[in-house]
């Protein structure tokens, strides 16, 4: 009998083009779920694993910003239910999971960042279909969240959740946002949405930190003002001018630097007698991502302005030059449609 194929775009090396390649679609067995994929967006990783700047396992199938339609499950969801799912499995059983620290389950997998194998290939979100493992943490998306902006919301929405979590409280405090990209932008609208008394931020390209002015946030912080100062730029000299904006007993979250840099100079001084706290924040547990779903739902910050672009799987190389000329903060690929 004939096995029925999709489509999946594959990247093989830093700098080549991605190929669509058909691979057999899978079957599920117990406690898997097969989504077909509605939408993708681009995420600033995944144009930096093509670059070669972010060392990712290949051939793999990129992709884990991504929103789709239950084909098949062995879970409580039903076919046809509109999800997102957690782009971090984890064990739930681990010493990390155990004290509630998902993001780094010792035996973590990543949507979009396995090599695939002679058996696996729907492992991303630049494919046609997604097989989600037994224990995917997977939620269903409220219909009034458009299509590309649920996209973001197991990446960046998510991560910007949990960096508030962190942060918190958010509530009466003036906080300040290094980088206007996606998450920055982001995490301007849900700090306002938690209550924050002032939202800035600081972003080196102008049309960028205009752009923050439409997401709730105020410009130029002045010194010793910030509760909270948030990093996402993952810039040293960044992060070292952030320094400035802490008041006592702040807070300062860093979650951009995810790529390797110069050491940064801190102050030991002023951390000791200003009482600093400095943490970082890597990916997201589950519940980020339910509350993610639930800002995305309820905010009136227009999102869907951030999301360019309409490709189809066959266009995904232009996608990715389109996402790196014009650096809109994200670029959609529809991969079921226009094939
Ligand atoms: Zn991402
Ligand atoms: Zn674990």
């Amino acid at each position: 009998m004939p096995v029925d194929t999709a489509l999946a775009a594959v990247f093989h090396a830093p700098g080549q083009p991605l190929t669509i390649d058909a691979f057999p679609i899978p079957k599920i067995n117990q406690g898997e779920t097969l989504v077909r994929i509605r939408c993708a967006t681009i995420c600033g990783s995944d144009l930096h694993t093509r670059t070669g700047r972010r060392n990712s396992p290949s051939p793999s199938v990129l992709g884990h910003e991504m929103v789709g339609d239950i084909v098949a499950t062995d879970t409580s969801f039903h076919p046809g239910d509109r999800i997102t799912w957690s782009m971090v499995w984890s064990c739930g059983a681990c010493d990390n999971c155990l004290r509630g620290l998902h993001s780094k389950c010792d035996h973590l997998y990543k949507f979009g960042h396995a090599a695939i194998t002679p058996t696996s290939h729907f492992t991303g979100g630049f494919a046609q279909y997604c097989l989600l493992p037994a224990g995917t943490a997977i939620f269903k998306i409220p219909d009034n969240i458009p299509d590309p902006v649920a996209s973001i919301a197991n990446c960046a929405t998510a991560t910007v959740a949990a960096v508030l979590r962190k942060a918190s409280p958010i509530k009466g405090q003036t906080i300040v946002i290094l980088g206007a990209g996606m998450l920055g932008l982001t995490a301007c609208a849900m700090a306002k949405h938690q209550g924050a008394k002032e939202v800035f931020a600081i972003d080196t390209d102008p049309q960028r930190q205009a752009l923050a002015t439409q997401f709730g946030a105020s410009l130029n912080p002045q010194q010793n003002s910030a509760h909270v100062v948030l990093d996402f730029t993952g810039n040293p000299d960044a992060m070292e001018q952030g320094i400035q904006y802490l008041r006592t007993a702040a807070a300062f979250i860093l979650a951009g630097a995810v790529f390797p840099s110069r050491p940064i100079e801190l102050p030991a001084e002023q951390i000791v007698r200003k009482c600093l706290r400095i943490e970082g924040v890597h990916n997201y547990s589950p519940n980020d991502l339910a509350a993610a779903l639930d800002f995305l739902a309820a905010t009136t910050y227009n999102f869907e302005t951030l999301i360019e672009g309409h490709y189809s799987l066959n266009e995904i190389n232009e996608a990715f030059a389109f996402a790196h000329s014009h650096k809109p903060p994200r670029v959609a690929i529809y991969p079921n449609e226009k094939q």
